[in-house]
């Protein structure tokens, strides 16, 4: 290391303190990446890769570099971070111009996917969470935290299935980052929970994060004394996880964190919980192809009007409550807003008004926020007492409790209105933020540098005056700073004490003491009043960190405002109802609708169906009918219903009575699991083996079609096995949709309690059918396949042909083959099936079975296949 030049040797010893990030290293306008970092920048974000001395002795040593100028940094970490990596960023701690050597440099902060604060790397209408998992033995612990708004969540899981509920408590934050104790690292269905489905980035253990003593040291620090007791003392690993998220937090934010002060522990069995598979299955909050809102149940929901409206709204869909209590004062200030129409849209246009306060007080926090910040939070603080008059009326304990949660900040926004300019530049170091009156020495510098102009005036004026050189002017630049320029034709005219500084084509430029007297008192004063901006400006803004309290209290009261609004609003538009939730177990609903498919088809076109599980006479419905006939919708729309009335919204019914569902479970379709080499079937059991291990009395079971992927007798047995351990009370007695083609399962209304036969009606007219959607009592008469493959578009050939055999199966006699002198179609494809198929038919009509030996039965199969 010796001969390495000093610069060098100081960018090894930060990279040696930061191996596991890309380091941005600060080099004057830039920032630099050396060596490996280099080259990893420079392949993924595009840059040119250049080198520069390693050494100071060997100019043809030299080190790969690459660098992106540091004012547009912020898309070049951004990508880096999209793709799962870690960047330090690595500042010049004092000004080169006045550093005695090397600058000095400190890595002042490491930027991760769940550590992002800047706004233009962060999605408004949605949470980024970082996350920290610790697993024990017998218990474990899990914590959240979104740095760019301040909110902490804490919560663990004890005994054997704490991991399958740990992975369902990560499907609701979707962190973007996960640190894990190295027990949970080495817990294999965790980490493909983590990183296959929810793409998160993992951190593996650390030293000492997970220590117990460290933990409660750093939650004391993080939260202050209050927070004592509010994990309970025998929730160690809960305890463990918070102290690591911590520590994480501290190692790579390097910053004052205090907007992240309030620890929010909550136990299991608060929120309904929901696997990975029901939320993408009941496209809670993008749909399942496309991943977009648009389709999705948050799609329907949301008319929030702030950011932090529509990331509640959002987290309230991926945690539905559980009590009663509860869901009635979020729907009994729905009703309210619902019912005043004219307020309520008076407090959409304030709403519509207010920026992202949450956020803008965390970057007040971070030292990262500007004049324009502050001046859009001090706008923002502005609309609370309109908020406040327009609610005041509401008499609802939750917008009673909005209501006093509501704080004006008088006193900050008189601050920031007195201090900061109107228009301040984005720069804070540039000057031009502070407003003129704030303070007596920054308005007196600013005289000067004006006056200074006024003097540039008036020593042109008199110079003009004193040489008789008409158009002589002063002008500024760079190199020479002030000078006074004459025209060639008046060279003669110039007086003696000029002097001469640069000669150009048409004119020459000097310089006088005076002129340069004025310029020292110009640029000083200048200098003086942009540090001094900027000091007055910190102070202004650590004022507003200092109320990061009172600001985060009203944000949230803005954001709860605001969802609720948003559902009195979606309730409006959609003609929703208030349901009636309580503990019985019921589900009566009338005339229920899907929200979304109601959406899509728009008008009236949506048919609606009743509903009536969970008495001991209907816990489970066993719904027949052809393909596209609606079961699947209807079974979600029972399963969104719930879900929406948990969650406080109001209902697409016309009526609806609710007991309180602890976990909606589906199974359907083909999953994409597929793709990690698991045959659909297989993927299938496990599904179904996951729902009936965790299912409760109290859970709602949507099933399409279990029993699909493997042969007819085996999947019907399966199927029936389900659906009556499904139904006996005494094992597990869900209320539980069942939609099959099986129609031999009708059988069971005769045989079991609780199952009860439903179809969904379809009328046939001729050769065509045509869809009611209506559920109806009783089992479906016949499946209509081909039918359904007709209007699919299949052509009426093979449509033709799938009668005939139909035909001929329902009659128990064998297919026969068509006719061989049907003539052919040369190169059609279907007449190629044809023949292939014929060909089989004979030979399988020649055979005797009864002669043949397991594994000439075996050759012959392949045969047969083969000739297809
Ligand atoms: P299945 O599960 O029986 O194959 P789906 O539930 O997928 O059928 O429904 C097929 C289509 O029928 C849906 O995409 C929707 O457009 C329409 N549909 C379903 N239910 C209704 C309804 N109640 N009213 C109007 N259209 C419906």
């Amino acid at each position: 290391m010796a001969d390495l030049t000093p610069m060098m040797k100081q960018y090894l010893e930060i990279k040696e303190q930061n191996q596991d990030c890309i380091l941005f290293f600060r080099l004057g306008d830039f920032y630099e990446m050396f060596e490996d970092d280099a080259r990893l920048a420079s392949k993924e974000l595009d840059l040119t890769l250049t080198t520069r001395d390693r050494t100071k002795e060997n100019p043809d040593d030299r080190v790969p570099m690459c660098g992106v100028p540091y004012h547009s940094s912020e898309a070049y970490i951004a990508r880096l971070i999209a793709k799962g990596y870690k960047v330090a960023i690595c500042e010049q701690m004092e000004d080169p111009a006045l550093a005695k050597g090397l600058v000095s440099r400190e890595v002042i902060r490491i930027v991760t996917p769940g550590t992002v604060i800047d706004s233009s790397m962060l999605d408004e209408g949605r949470n980024n969470f970082i996350c920290s998992v610790c697993l024990d033995a017998e218990s474990s612990g899990i914590c959240f935290c979104d740095i760019s708004t301040g909110e902490f969540f804490a919560s663990g899981f004890d005994g054997p299935d704490r991991v399958s509920h740990l992975i369902n408590e990560l499907g609701r934050f979707a962190p973007a980052e996960a640190v894990l104790s190295e027990e949970a690292f080495a817990e294999p269905d965790l980490l493909t929970a983590l990183n296959d489905k929810l793409g998160c980035r993992c951190e593996s253990g650390g030293a000492g994060r997970f220590e117990p003593a460290a933990a409660e040291e750093r939650i004391l620090r993080q939260f202050g004394a209050e927070a004592r007791g509010t994990i309970p003392r025998e929730k160690e690993a809960v305890a463990r996880s918070a102290g690591a998220l911590l520590a994480y937090l501290y190692e790579t934010q390097k910053t004052d964190l205090s907007h992240i002060n309030v620890l929010s522990y909550y136990q299991s069995g608060q929120y309904m919980e929901l696997d990975l598979t029901a939320r993408r299955n009941l496209e809670l909050t993008e749909t399942m192809r496309s991943k977009e809102k648009r389709g999705s149940l948050l799609w329907v929901l949301d008319h929030t009007q702030t950011a932090m409206g529509g990331r509640l709204l959002r987290s309230w869909i991926e945690k539905p409550l559980l009590s009663p209590v509860a869901i009635r004062r979020r729907h009994l200030a729905v009703q309210e807003l619902l019912n005043s129409a004219v307020p309520r849209a008076e407090l959409i246009l304030v709403l519509k008004k207010i920026t992202d306060m949450e956020r803008l007080v965390s970057r007040a926090v971070y030292g990262t926020a500007n004049g324009r910040d502050l001046v859009a939070l001090s706008l923002a603080l502005s609309y609370v007492p309109d908020i406040k008059r327009l609610i005041a009326p509401f008499s609802s304990v939750a917008l009673r409790e909005i209501f006093s949660n509501l704080d004006e900040l008088s006193d900050i926004r008189a601050l920031i209105d007195r201090a900061i300019a109107e228009e301040p530049p984005f720069s804070v170091r540039e000057g031009g933020v502070i407003r003129t009156g704030y303070d007596a020495e920054v308005d007196r510098l600013r005289d000067v540098m004006s006056g200074g102009k006024g003097s540039v005036a008036a020593i042109e004026a008199s110079e003009r005056e004193k040489s008789g050189i008409k158009n002589l002017k002063i002008g500024y630049n760079k190199v020479f700073g002030y000078y006074i320029e004459v025209s060639k034709s008046n060279y003669a005219l110039v007086p003696q004490d000029y002097i001469r500084k640069q000669t150009l084509a048409n004119c020459e430029r000097y310089i006088t003491p005076e002129l340069k007297e004025m310029e020292s008192t110009i640029l000083t004063a200048h200098d003086k009043v942009v540090a001094l901006e900027y000091e007055l400006f910190t102070g202004v803004r650590e004022a507003v960190a200092g109320a990061v309290h009172r600001i985060q209290k009203t944000a949230s009261a803005v954001a709860r405002l605001d969802t609720l609004a948003s559902f009195a609003e979606a309730a409006g538009k959609n003609g929703y109802v208030m349901p009636e939730v309580d503990d019985s177990g019921l589900l009566e609903i009338r005339e229920g609708r899907h929200p979304v498919v109601e959406k899509v088809l728009k008008g009236s076109l949506f048919v609606p169906n009743d509903t009536r599980m969970g008495t001991e006479e209907e816990r489970v419905a066993i719904i027949t009918g052809p393909n596209m006939a609606g079961k699947s919708t209807y079974m979600r729309q029972v399963a969104l219903i719930a879900l929406m009335a948990q969650i406080g919204s109001f209902v697409p019914a016309k009526s609806a009575r609710l007991g309180v569902v602890d976990r909606i479970f589906t199974r359907v379709g083909a999953s994409d699991d597929l793709a990690a080499g698991q045959s659909t079937f297989m993927v299938e059991m496990t599904e179904v083996a996951d729902i009936l291990r965790h299912a409760t009395a109290k859970s709602l079971l949507i099933l399409d079609e279990i029993g699909r992927g493997t042969s007819t007798f085996d999947g019907m047995s399966i199927a029936r096995a389900v659906l009556e351990y499904c139904a006996d009370k005494k094992r597990l007695g869900a209320k539980t949709l069942f939609a099959t083609h099986f129609h031999e399962l009708t059988e069971m209304e005769e045989q079991l309690a609780g199952v009860k036969n439903f179809n969904i009606a379809v009328k046939k007219r001729g050769d065509e059918i045509i869809f009611l959607r209506k559920i109806v009592r009783g089992g479906a008469d016949k499946s209509y396949g081909v039918e359904v493959a007709k209007l699919a578009g299949i052509p009426d050939r093979v449509i033709d042909r799938a009668k005939e055999i139909l035909l001929a199966l329902e009659n128990g006699g064998p297919v026969k083959a068509r006719g061989k002198s049907a003539p052919a179609a040369s190169g059609d494809q279907l007449s190629m099936l044809d023949m292939g198929a014929s060909r089989v038919a004979d030979r399988l009509r020649e055979l005797d079975v009864n002669t043949l030996t397991p594994i000439e039965a075996m050759n012959l199969l392949f045969e047969l296949k083969q000739s297809l």
